[in-house]
């Protein structure tokens, strides 16, 4: 180890300010708007130069060094990812079929598929951008491999340093997934048989039938009853009654209809806790509720990150605690009191909700679980596109139906993130064990409750100190609660 030339609080200090401005063009570009891209790189070789110091001079924070790591490992990426970005945008398009007047495109495609009432169309745009994303796989996986190329000079590897951060270790992480996708197995599909005639003008779900169709369309029956309703006012009411008026304000939402604004919506911490920004796109009138809910969860998370804390507590959070925050809000809109009383719904419509929201959860289940095993594989055993399409495939028969691998190439997180999805998988395990306790503490109405609003606030404070280890991570009472249909 050389001498230290600077603190790490110096040093985290810097990272704060470059981080900042890499985070607000990411923003732009992520958002549909314009993005600079000189600045995107400029700023990106100065971070690579911060973690390098950090990285010669100290091994603490762990958070910290493995955060240096990838830091360089993304500047190393970042002129493939614009690549990968600007080619998707263009390439996984069809003049075909049209939304708003325009071409369906990557960002487009889920809200065609929610308004589209011809299967034969969606199957279409579907093995039409199957066909097409096997272009980007080289890129893709050439992305991958740099990752593994700048962990390797750290002795480390993509799939180590995720292991480390979420406190687990791969055959844990493997056994909880494989028990979840194989737990959810049947009552999806017995839930999906019920719900495919209503949603898919069809008798029943086919490979090009995603969770994304599901999900922008499961819900439409129950658009009369949200649609003069504003999911921002609701959340707001939430938050309020939890003494979070404050960083309510604080928020930016944006909401407009832009062509190459991301298809998912997505919020991003630009400053922590003073710039946190909220985007979606309007799908259709409940599963916007869903997207606003689960984006608030993370805006409140980051807004109450402490301003005195040190750079790395504040930024650096491993991915499945920031989506216990998300999902913890989200899980409000399958409570049946607080549909009943928050949003004024009878109980049949309730139980309505309550039927939609756990087959999809289920379907999340079943696909997220093929998404994460694929992905811990890929890194595990050193695959090659070819042989992460089989698994995938492969997986996807084992726990729902068979779709084609290079599907995974196509979606939103896989291509675009070394390792995400266990974390969604994760945090749902987390956040049912989460709120059995504030209804045995707070009572079955927690979310009016001031000082169960304190808790969620003191637990969001933690940011990168959050502890893992007090955790059961029993998958089994969510299971049986997504398992739960009136229609049995
Ligand atoms: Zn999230």
């Amino acid at each position: 180890m050389s001498t230290p030339v600077r603190s790490i609080e110096d040093l985290g200090a810097e990272f704060e300010k470059y981080f900042t401005q890499l985070s607000e063009q990411r923003y732009n570009q992520t958002a549909g708007l314009s993005y600079d891209k000189n600045l995107m790189n400029s700023v990106s070789e100065t971070l690579v130069g911060l973690s390098s110091e950090f990285l010669s001079s100290y091994e603490e924070p762990r958070a910290f060094y493995l955060d240096s790591i990838d830091t360089i490992a993304k500047a190393r990426k970042l002129p493939l990812s614009l690549e990968i970005y600007e080619k998707r945008m263009s390439l996984i398009s069809t003049k075909d079929f049209h939304f708003n007047e325009k071409p369906v495109n990557w960002g487009s495609w889920r809200q065609f598929n929610a308004l589209s009432s011809s299967p034969s169309d969606r199957q279409r745009v579907f093995n039409d951008f199957v066909t097409k994303i096997q272009e980007l796989a080289p890129l893709i996986i050439k992305r991958f491999n740099i990752s593994r190329q700048v962990y390797s000079l750290y002795d480390s590897s993509p799939l180590e340093a995720y292991l480390e951060k979420e406190f687990l270790t791969y055959e844990k992480l493997i056994d909880l997934i494989f028990s979840l996708g194989d737990g959810a197995r049947k009552p999806f599909l017995v839930a999906a048989e019920h719900f495919a005639p209503e949603i898919l003008d069809k008798d029943t779900f086919e490979y090009y039938d995603d969770f994304y169709v599901a999900r922008g369309r499961v819900y439409s029956p129950l658009n009369d009853f949200f649609e003069r309703k504003n999911p921002l006012k609701v959340v707001e009411n939430v938050l309020n009654q939890w003494g979070f008026e404050k960083e309510f304000a604080q928020i930016k939402v944006d909401n407009e209809n832009r062509d190459k604004k991301s298809p998912s919506a997505f919020c991003f911490g630009v400053k922590i806790p003073t710039d946190v920004r909220v985007v979606y796109k309007p799908v259709s009138p409940f599963s916007d509720f869903v997207s606003v809910f689960h984006e608030f969860g993370h805006a409140i998370h980051g807004s109450s990150g402490n301003p005195e804390d040190p750079y790395w507590k504040r930024y650096l959070v491993p991915m499945s605690v920031a989506e216990t925050f998300s999902i913890f809000l989200e899980s409000l809109l399958a409570n049946p009191l607080f549909l009943q009383q928050e949003l004024e719904l009878s109980e049949k419509i309730t139980q309505e909700i309550l039927d939609r929201r756990h087959f999809l959860n289920l379907f999340f289940l079943v696909f997220y679980s093929a998404n994460a095993i694929m992905k811990l594989e890929f890194w595990k055993r050193n695959y090659s596109t070819e042989q992460a399409s089989a698994r995938f495939q492969e997986l996807t028969k084992r726990f729902f139906w068979e779709i084609p691998g290079d599907y995974w190439l196509l979606h939103h997180i896989m291509p675009d993130y070394d390792l995400y999805s266990p974390s969604y998988l994760l945090a749902s395990i987390r956040v049912t064990e989460w709120i059995s306790q504030m209804i045995d503490e707070y009572g079955t109405e927690f979310w009016k409750n001031k000082q169960a609003g304190a808790v969620f606030r003191d637990l969001a404070t933690t940011r990168g100190e959050f502890d893992l280890s007090v955790w059961d991570m029993d998958p089994k009472p969510f299971l049986e609660e997504q398992s739960v249909f009136s229609f049995l």
